[in-house]
């Protein structure tokens, strides 16, 4: 190499790396500015859609214009763990509670008994319930046990659940024959409609088709109501206008159904009480036009558990009127007091078949009694 012009090389490549380094520097800057660096043809880059063919997805991104927020990948729905029973009764279970805390800890033995009587009175389980309940208790603990509150619950516990006939059959009935009929009658407010969504989602997710028959002619939107849930759970719906005959409705939701050899019918009815004596009427003849033509093999009533004892008297009017065959009790995960299941199991010897546990359409669990009384006594 010539003499002289080693230094000009070397200026040469100082001045080549200055430039290459201000061109990295600039392109960095724009980047942490969030500028978009000018798309390359970069096949390994992941692209958010698959499966688009890398140049494809790069074209579209270079046409997209540069204030287009960056693309959100969604992370796919993850299924929310189901509540505890315990930790949907957490108002009701907080009533009794609470109440069996400061009895328990009471004074003398007389004390604690009679607190422990005006505890489970004031949880709605009825005067005459709650009188030989405390008797029994008191009875077990002969032994002392009334000074550890943990003893008397637990005995309290199995008195309470004793009240329940085990034997009871509260699966719901199915017949061999299409369709299975279920009539849901109940004063109106107390999750009837609610109620009816849920149970026709549980059907429809065990893969059996089901039709709502809206025979609640009388109030205003009802049918509309129920219209809303039979799209969410994927039923069927038969109406007719309003003010129509609720026996024509449900005669024609029958033969509907049959006609689709479709699994299940559930009728909605009218729930209004301050006529009473016609409403009972009313729900005879549905009742009626379905034993025509077939069979119903549940009338289920709705029950709004925070009534409390008012629950109880409609209860005992509809089961005269309508032989209800099964209790659906509502709206446990509300301020109800829970005792209420104890008297209507002992008062009215019908079985509680379901529990509303929530407004949301999977908020319905079959009821079982030593579940619900260790939820409610924890
Ligand atoms: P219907 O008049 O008897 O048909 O009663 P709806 O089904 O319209 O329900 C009346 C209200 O009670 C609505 O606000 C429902 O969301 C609510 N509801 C129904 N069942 C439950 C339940 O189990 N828990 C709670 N918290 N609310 C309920």
């Amino acid at each position: 190499m010539p003499e002289g012009i080693l230094p000009e090389l070397l200026i040469a490549a100082a001045l080549l790396v200055l430039i290459a380094s201000i061109g990295v520097a600039s392109r960095t800057k724009r980047v942490r500015k969030g500028e978009r660096p000018a798309a390359r043809p970069d096949a390994t880059r992941p692209t958010p859609q698959a499966p688009v063919t890398t140049e494809e997805s790069l074209a579209v991104e270079d046409l997209a214009p540069e204030t287009q927020p960056p693309a959100v990948v969604e992370a796919p729905p993850v299924a929310e763990p189901k509540r505890s029973l315990r930790d949907r009764l957490t108002k009701s279970r907080r009533f009794l509670s609470d109440r069996l805390a400061t009895a328990l800890t009471g004074g003398d033995d007389d004390e604690i008994w009679e607190d422990l009587e005006a505890a489970l009175i004031q949880a709605d389980i009825g005067v005459g319930i709650a009188t030989r309940l405390t008797e029994a208790v008191r009875a077990s603990a002969r032994g002392g046990e009334a000074k550890d509150p943990q003893a008397v619950r637990s005995m309290l516990a199995n008195e309470l659940h004793a009240l329940f006939d085990d034997s009871r059959d509260r699966a719901l009935r199915f017949s061999l024959e299409k369709p299975t009929v279920w009539m849901v009658v109940g004063v109106n407010g107390t999750g009837k409609t609610t109620t009816i969504g849920k149970l026709s989602r549980d059907v429809a997710a065990h893969g059996r088709t089901v039709a709502l028959a809206a025979a609640d002619t009388f109030r205003a939107a009802a049918d509309e109501q129920l219209g809303v849930w039979a799209e969410r759970s994927g039923a069927q719906l038969v109406k007719h206008q309003h003010g129509a005959d609720p026996g024509a409705v449900t005669y024609d939701a029958l033969q509907h159904a049959r006609a689709k050899g479709m699994d299940v019918l559930i009728v909605d009815t009218a729930g209004r009480l301050h006529t009473k004596t016609p409403l009972m009427d009313e729900l005879g003849k549905v009742k009626r036009v379905i034993e025509k033509e077939g069979t119903v093999h549940e009338v289920l009533l709705v029950i709004d558990a925070t009534a409390g004892q008012n629950g109880l008297v409609q209860a005992k009017e509809f089961a005269e009127a309508s032989g209800v065959t099964g209790i659906v009790l509502t709206k446990l995960d509300g301020t109800a007091k829970g005792g209420i299941a104890v008297a209507i199991e002992n008062d009215l010897g019908i079985p509680i078949k379901l529990i509303g546990v929530g407004e949301g359409i999977d908020d319905l669990e079959p009821f079982e009694p030593k579940a619900f009384v260790d939820a409610l006594l924890s």
